[in-house]
């Protein structure tokens, strides 16, 4: 039986991969997780998708149970700021295309134009957005009337793949305070916690890890090794020696700098979305927790240097700025060749990572501890199955990496070396080929990259028509269409829109009210 599960790595990599396994395995499996008290955490990583909600579900944990201990906000997609021309912003929410005659509305919306802002035009929740909305009725209600809660019974133990239906919110929280959390939900179920310096990484005579040297413990032992080392990569890569797939040719941002920046909510109140401003040598992220904000500069070090980066970030965020201090993090942009070598699997920023735009890092985290316990070797070690969860992480991360390069290289902004060279740089294999396309046929499940990297034809497509660089034509074939019930769509939208925001309560006043609960 492969049944002790020795995980290397406290942060939010280790903490979920505890939960979940001892969620799923209960005592069929120990799990003990070893994190160092003198190498930090990355400290960032506070926005996520909106298929988060199936892992707390999961857990059988409540939002109004975890959100207020980890100072968490609703998020309902990503305000693009600049990234056509300055002032210009557009969102990627999470809200599906309607679909009118077979044609989808995005299409439609190409025909017709009935006004410049395609996103407010297609999605009721762009409005939402701009009026800084909760997407919950203060009673707890969510908005979106078509969506069928099943009563006052969460469905618990739903997985990614098996969502059907767009969920319309994402969360933001405090990275650090939410690993606390899980810590806790993990050991009060028995995963065993070790305060410790690992060492030595010893192999036995196959090759495989026996087991890990700690300073104070000494040995442990195990038969799966998780690797949540972060970029480090201490088992995977220095142990085990595998090679590193940089994606560096084709996303050039491999630095960043942060900061957590105090807020007076009740005056600036929270918008329900994440920001991500373009910049001179890359984007700002901008994540409004309660009681603070996330943010940071993501950036090409050949374009910029980290003074001239922090320096930016301070002006961009302003006096608030002052005296806090910069958290400076270099990226190491791409993937481990294989997530899962011998007994050892890297979950985290030890299996890859393609900078924190679309925020897929904690989503990546989810995918691999759910293929984990999809393909976990409960009798026997079997190679086609290390084989089938490698081949489905490599193509979730190299989907992603696809979908991130078409924002740079879609972005009508040109105005600078940096901008210019993103749109000469090379393109993943299949992408040229697939924005020839795009350009007649909005993206559809045919045309985007194949295999599942969490990412639909609509955020493409909302991506595409807010970014403006490329040309888009709307299929001739609805010129020959009555287009009346598409007009009326679009109409249908707008009033949804505005009565929404007449009656949603601000985020703001939704967790101001949620946190005085007793
Ligand atoms: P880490 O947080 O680096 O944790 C590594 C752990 O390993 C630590 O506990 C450390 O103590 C331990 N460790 C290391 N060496 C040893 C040793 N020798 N012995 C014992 N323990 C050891 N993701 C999102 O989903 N959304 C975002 O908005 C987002 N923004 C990001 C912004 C930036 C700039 C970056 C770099 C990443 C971002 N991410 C984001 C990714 C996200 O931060 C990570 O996926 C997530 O935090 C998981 O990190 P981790 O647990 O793999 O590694």
């Amino acid at each position: 039986m492969q049944s002790r599960v020795v995980i290397v790595g406290g942060g939010t990599a280790g903490w979920m991969t505890a939960s979940y396994l001892r969620a799923t395995f209960g005592d069929r499996i120990s799990v003990t997780l070893v994190e160092s008290s003198g190498v930090a955490t990355i400290g960032v990583g506070e926005a996520t998708f909106s298929t988060i909600r199936h892992f707390f579900e999961y857990l059988g944990l409540d939002e109004r149970e975890w959100m207020p201990e980890c100072h968490a906000t609703y998020k309902l997609g990503i305000r693009f700021e600049n990234w056509r021309r300055p002032g210009h912003h557009f969102y990627h929410p999470f809200e599906r295309l309607r679909v009118v005659d077979g044609f989808p509305l995005s299409e439609w919306w190409l025909h017709q134009r009935p006004s410049e802002r395609f996103d407010q035009d297609v999605f009721v929740i762009a409005s939402l957005c701009d009026a800084m909305r909760s997407p919950r009725h203060q009673s707890g209600r969510l908005f979106e009337q078509d969506f069928v809660e099943n009563g006052d019974q969460p469905v618990y133990r739903t997985t990614l793949a098996e969502q059907d239906t767009q969920f319309p919110y994402a969360y933001h929280f405090d990275a650090s305070l939410l690993a606390g959390f899980l810590a806790k939900y993990a050991k009060q179920r028995g995963a065993v916690h070790v305060v410790d310096d690992v060492v030595d990484v010893v192999l036995d005579e196959r090759g495989w890890i026996s087991h890990i040297v700690t300073r104070d413990f000494g040995e442990i032992e195990g038969d799966l090794f998780v690797d949540c080392t972060g970029f480090r990569g201490l088992l995977i890569n220095q142990a085990l020696a595998e090679p590193f797939v940089s994606y560096q040719d084709t996303l050039p941002n491999d630095r960043a700098v942060a900061l957590r920046v105090p807020v007076d909510m009740a005056k600036t109140g929270i918008r329900p979305c994440t920001t991500a401003s373009a910049m001179d040598a890359g984007w700002i992220w901008t994540i409004p927790l309660y009681g603070r904000i996330g943010t940071g500069y993501v950036y090409a070090g050949d374009y910029c240097t980290p003074e001239e980066a922090e320096s930016t970030l301070r002006k961009f965020v302003g006096p608030a700025a002052d005296e806090l201090e910069a958290n400076h993090i270099r990226m190491r942009i791409g993937r481990s060749r294989r997530s899962w070598v011998h007994n050892c699997v890297a979950v985290g920023l030890s299996s890859g990572f393609v900078e924190p735009l679309e925020s897929t890092g904690i989503f990546f985290i989810q995918h691999a501890i759910e293929q984990l316990v999809k393909h976990f070797p409960a009798e026997s070690w079997d190679e086609r199955q290390r084989d089938s969860y490698n081949q489905r992480m490599a193509r979730c991360m190299d989907g992603v990496r696809e979908f991130l390069v078409l924002h740079y290289r879609g972005a009508a902004r040109a105005d600078n070396a940096y901008w210019r060279d993103a749109k000469t740089r090379t393109l993943p294999d299949g992408l040229a080929e697939r924005l020839e396309q795009w350009q007649t046929r909005l993206p559809d499940t045919e045309s985007i990259f194949p295999y599942f990297h969490g990412f639909e034809p609509y955020s493409y497509t909302s991506m595409l028509l807010g970014l403006g660089g490329i040309p888009l034509r709307p299929p001739p074939a609805l010129g020959l269409l009555d287009g009346t019930a598409a007009a009326k769509e679009f109409q249908a939208i707008g009033d949804q829109a505005r009565d929404l925001v007449n009656r949603l309560p601000s985020q703001y006043s939704y967790f101001a009210h949620l946190h005085d609960l007793p």
